[in-house]
């Protein structure tokens, strides 16, 4: 736990002074604070000992896993190969635990991460799990699980298909503001002066 949070505090240390914008209510204590209760739950937490041969870490796959489509880019959490399956798990940070609609929305991340793994052990099934850690007073690590379904499989490689087929057939942007999605884009300056 102490060097977890030394990590964090020297992290932190490295930023020069008046550089960090805080959302509203935070302060560089009571992150700190919020900080020491998240690494003890994940501390707390299965997932600080895997159980099986760790076979990848933050590690990046790259593959052909959509027919006409380029590679698929994508950097997957951990991956552990148990006595009965292969279980790829991606870590979550969120201001509160997930719902049902939440996992689902999120599950196309993973299908096609259970795609690109498929040839670390061909013989074994994949499971696939969103550790959620939420940033609540008292947070645990929650385990969702995403069923390796066939069709929502199906489902989302078309979803990747159309969007490439849309991109390769010409100029196709136009603004799609949202909530979530808009706050943190890289491209809100030019959206914003974009004038059709
Ligand atoms: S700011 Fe970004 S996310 Fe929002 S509409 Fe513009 S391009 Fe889309």
């Amino acid at each position: 736990m102490d060097e977890l949070l030394d990590v964090y505090q020297a992290a932190w240390n490295e930023q020069p002074e008046g550089t960090i914008l805080y959302g509203s209510g935070d302060t560089r204590d009571s992150l700190a604070g919020l900080a020491d209760r998240m690494l003890k739950a994940f501390l707390a937490s299965d997932f600080a000992r895997p159980q099986g041969i760790i076979l990848g870490v933050e590690e990046e796959l790259r593959g052909p896993v959509i027919p006409g489509c380029p590679d698929l880019l994508g950097r997957v959490d951990l991956i552990v190969e148990a006595e009965d399956a292969l279980i790829v798990s991606d870590y979550k940070t969120s201001r509160t635990t997930w719902s049902f609609d939440k996992i689902e929305q999120s599950s196309p991340q993973l299908l096609l991460y259970g795609e690109l793994v498929q040839a670390f052990s061909p013989l074994k099934p994949v499971r696939l799990q969103f550790a959620v850690l939420p940033k609540t007073k008292l947070p645990t690590v929650q385990v969702h699980e995403v069923e390796c379904d066939p069709a929502a499989v199906a489902r989302t490689k078309a979803v990747v298909q159309r969007v490439w087929n849309a991109i390769k057939a010409g100029p196709n942007f136009y603004p799609n503001p949202s909530p979530m999605n808009c706050p943190t884009c890289p491209f809100r300056g030019p959206c914003q002066r974009w004038s059709g």
